[in-house]
């Protein structure tokens, strides 16, 4: 899972970019997110995920 990719967008780049160092986190309202860097300019990005159904 560790090398799972992910894009976001960069309110640097004003595109989409590939995010780095991504870390799977929980938002307060129990959505899942991933937190990680622009791997261009390095400012940080958030994705929130789609829930998974189990
Ligand atoms: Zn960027």
């Amino acid at each position: 899972m560790a090398d799972e990719k992910y894009e976001s967008y960069c309110l640097k780049c004003k595109t989409k970019q590939a995010m780095v160092d991504a870390q799977k986190t929980v938002l307060k309202n129990g959505a899942n997110a991933v937190k990680g860097k622009c791997a261009v300019c390095g400012t940080t990005v958030m994705k929130i995920l789609p829930k998974e159904k189990k």
